[in-house]
């Protein structure tokens, strides 16, 4: 790959790259694994003059797991790890099938799902999941460190909540309740060697037979990942029946306002959301049962 024309820093500190993020101004990007990054520049769709890689700053990769609190994936851990943590897959099954969802071996070896989450394209395939969980993401600056829920991160096609000199070092996720199921669901034209046309991620929590919690995050049919808030209410307080999933999934998929491009049509996403909806609702609903 042919690319130059920046200056490259290697921070050792979260402190630190903020500091030089505030200092180099809007020409200063962050990178973690570059494999988003690198292809725009490459593409001429960006020309930075800094890039402040994280990977150098210790302990930033780690995750770490409390059943109390919940799961913390730090910024600079790589989506394989995250696929492969065995915690993870113990107690968050749907986030690393997420992770292992996304790209192909060589790119989750090098990206990360922070990476993933801050170039915040409406496919990304670990959003639809974290969303479902009420994740949130932990922002660091000169000023000190915030909490924001995932729901108010994306704020437009590339675009996030995060300030100037702002870092995200880590994401968090709160353990489900008891009796709660959670699900991911895809689709794309040609298997993982093209991204997402479609993602679903679906988390249900249950009392007996009723649904006492639904949350549901739609990826690639609006200009952010989002949730189907009008199919969650549907199913709130209702027995899960077969009948209220498919209710519940024609909803998501009137909520949806997809576009068409290369891809898939317009058309074709709003069924497809139905159908994942549905999909992921009675996967969960049987995690759920499993306890
Ligand atoms: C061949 C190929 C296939 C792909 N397939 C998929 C796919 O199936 N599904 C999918 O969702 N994606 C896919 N991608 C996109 C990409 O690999 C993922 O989005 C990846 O998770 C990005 O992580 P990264 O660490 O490489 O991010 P980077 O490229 O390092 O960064 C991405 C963006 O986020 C910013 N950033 C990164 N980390 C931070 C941080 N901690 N704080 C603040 N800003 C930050 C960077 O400045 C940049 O704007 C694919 C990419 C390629 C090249």
């Amino acid at each position: 790959m042919n690319i130059s024309g920046f200056e490259y820093f290697s921070p050792r500190s979260v402190e630190e790259a903020s500091q030089l993020l505030l200092e180099k101004g809007k020409g200063a990007f962050v990178m973690a694994g570059g494999t988003d990054l690198l292809i725009k520049i490459r593409r001429k769709l960006l020309k930075p003059a800094v890039i402040i890689g994280l990977k150098g700053i210790p302990g930033l990769d780690k995750i770490s797991f409390n059943r109390k609190q919940g799961l913390t994936i730090g910024a600079t851990a790589l989506l394989s790890d995250v696929a492969h943590h065995p915690k993870i897959l113990r107690h968050f099954p749907a986030i690393a099938y997420a992770a292992k969802s996304t790209a192909n071996t060589q790119i989750r070896n090098m990206g990360t799902v922070a990476g993933n989450l801050c170039n915040a394209a409406p496919s990304a395939d670990n959003a639809p999941t974290l969303l479902a969980m009420g994740a949130e993401v932990i922002l660091a600056g000169t000023q000190g460190e915030r909490r924001l829920p995932l729901d108010q991160f994306f704020i437009g096609p590339g675009q996030t909540a995060i300030e100037p000199g702002e870092i995200l070092t880590a994401i968090f996720v709160p353990t489900p309740p008891p009796h709660s199921g959670v699900s991911y669901q895809w689709i794309s034209a040609r298997g993982k060697v093209d991204i997402s046309a479609v993602g679903v991620g679906v988390m249900v929590t249950m009392k007996g037979k009723v649904c006492s919690s639904a949350k549901i995050a739609l990826g690639a049919v609006a200009p952010t990942p989002m949730r189907a808030r009008k199919a969650e209410k549907i199913l709130s307080g209702k027995v899960l029946s077969s009948r209220m999933i498919e209710k519940a999934a024609l909803e998501a998929s009137r909520e949806a306002k997809p576009i068409s491009d290369v891809r898939a049509s317009a058309e074709y996403r709003k069924q497809m959301v139905a159908v994942l909806t549905g999909r992921a609702l009675s996967e969960a609903r049987q995690r759920a049962a499993k306890g």
